[in-house]
């Protein structure tokens, strides 16, 4: 079997899925081999020969290999102005390379000037005409070299992991040229956005003569029966990514991320899509979470590890305080009070914690209790303190024109990161989107939200006319001018954002 993880995602840290799948396929001896499409694709456009029209574009062309090698170089990220210049140039060269294409390709996204990957007439149409994507000299050369032999056996399926709508067009382009020039392949597509495709309310697959399988969910089981295992009850086996190009990531470090549970362990937030999905919460127990983090690092010498959960639950941080990483290591977890103690707080950056990516959404009380975040704002306080104290960056996820939400209540919320602005470290700010199928879709009057069959979202009419081009004035106008949100958000990492920013907290 070929797993391959498709353009464009960010080159930063190698995929979990499909590392993960690879070493369950292995384990019941299925021959498996992982492909980073994005990866090499990204690096196909940066190199291949351009001209450049302008003058940005001329020095970015010219300084192309001093900057991705910057970009992998630890002494790069003690000087943000030099990384942020690097990851532009690099950006600009992707630009330039994909323009004539009518694609915008960057560093984190893919973007075409007539097909949506929201719409699914628009999928089918990339696949139908995969020559005319920007990635297309480099995947109908690389793939042939791979499709032709597989550990002395053919390849007989080909799995895709589609998890960012980024990667939809893409995908869809290299599975039309895989039906055209190997007819015979079996073609799977699973990920984090089919799944939510799937969960779609009166979803209807519009793929059906292109694509064999769909999966939603955890694709384990699914793969081990398309090769006649039975896969329940199977043995847990840590992700392999022994087989990826690890030194050709854009980060000063291999970056080893790592799933500890699938679905959040709090599963109540009103607006969530994970939740409105229906996505259970399966963790993998907190043992064999430690084991896998201690041997893959011993293995592979990790400069920073991702855990990829949701949230990260309170059980596995409380052993990785009495069990330390041997790297650094950040990600999702929640306000808790637990994170209120000062103490706890050392423990944890003693255990490798550099950074916690904790979403708050909003300054206001109200607004939190009627999003079931579980929240209380006096906790949300002490504990962005007691991080700071100990040495924790903190990454902050706020969301604006939620249906509890008023333009007074998103004031409050400006004035809680101004009076926290020295525990704040980096800023995500969003504008919420009313999930598809979601419960509050259905108590608000709802329309279309993009003329697309495949949108995840639903407009809603907001109950207080705090609409998103009101919230949008004032995030433009007013919150983002004020000058301890602007100097918040200026430190953040361009077009890498939460996965660079660890490396910018020590
Ligand atoms: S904590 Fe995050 S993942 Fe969990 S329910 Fe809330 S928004 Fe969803």
């Amino acid at each position: 079997m070929l797993l391959i993880s498709p353009p464009v995602a960010k080159p930063c840290e190698p995929p979990a899925g499909i590392a993960l799948l690879s070493a369950v396929l292995r384990a019941h001896g299925i021959p498996c081999r992982l492909l980073d499409a994005n990866l090499e694709g990204l690096i196909y456009l940066m190199e291949r020969p351009l001209i450049a029209d302008d003058t940005w574009s001329r020095r970015a062309l010219k300084n192309l290999p001093a900057n991705v090698a910057a970009l992998r170089d630890p002494q790069t990220y003690r000087s943000p102005d030099r990384y942020a210049r690097a990851v532009r140039d690099v950006n600009r060269v992707l630009a330039v390379s994909s323009r004539e294409y009518g694609a915008v390709v960057s560093l984190a996204d893919y973007g075409h000037s007539r097909l949506s990957p929201l719409r699914s007439a628009d999928l089918l149409l990339a696949a139908e005409h995969p020559d005319r994507n920007p990635f297309y000299p480099y995947f109908s050369k690389r793939l042939p070299e791979l499709l032709d032999n597989l550990d002395g056996g053919a390849v007989r399926v080909v799995g895709f992991s589609l998890n960012y709508l980024g990667q939809a067009l893409c995908t869809f382009a290299m599975i039309g040229y895989i039906r055209q020039r190997f007819p015979g392949l079996t073609i799977v597509i699973g990920g984090g956005l089919v799944t939510s495709w799937m969960k779609r309310p009166g979803w209807r697959n519009p793929f059906g003569g292109l694509v064999d399988h769909l999966v939603a969910g955890p694709g384990e089981v699914p793969l081990l029966k398309l090769f006649g295992v039975d896969g329940a009850g199977r043995q847990h086996v840590p992700p392999d990514y022994a087989t990826l190009p690890l030194d050709a990531y854009l980060s000063p470090g291999f970056i080893l991320p790592y799933s500890a549970a699938s679905g959040c362990y709090w599963n109540d937030c009103s607006f969530c899509p994970e939740r409105a999905e229906g996505n259970r919460y399966h963790p993998v127990p907190v043992g064999e979470v430690l084991d896998d983090l201690q041997t893959l690092s011993a293995e592979m010498r990790p400069a920073l590890i991702h855990l990829l959960d949701n949230a990260i639950s309170p059980a596995l941080l409380r052993r990785l305080i009495d069990t330390p990483l041997p790297a650094p290591w950040y990600g999702f977890a929640r306000f808790r009070e637990e994170l209120a103690d000062a103490d706890f707080c050392r423990a944890l950056k003693r255990s490798g914690c550099v950074m916690l990516k904790l979403g708050l959404e909003s300054g206001d009380q109200g607004v939190l209790d009627r999003l079931r975040k579980g929240i209380d704002l006096g906790m949300a306080s002490r504990v962005l303190t007691s991080l700071r104290e100990a040495g924790i960056g903190v990454y902050l996820y706020l969301l604006f024109g939620t249906p509890a939400e008023t333009e007074p209540a998103a004031r409050r919320t400006l004035e809680f990161v101004v009076r926290h602005r020295e525990s704040i470290g980096f800023l995500n700010l969003a504008i919420f989107n009313m999930p598809v199928c979601g419960d509050d879709s259905a108590a608000y009057e709802t329309e279309p939200f993009y003329e697309a069959d495949l949108s995840l979202y639903t407009g809603f009419r907001h109950p207080q006319g705090w609409d998103r081009k009101q919230v949008r004035r004032f995030l433009t106008s007013e919150f983002r001018r004020d000058p301890a949100v602007a100097s918040i958000l200026r430190r953040d990492p361009p077009l890498f954002t939460s996965n660079h920013a660890p490396f910018f907290t020590r």
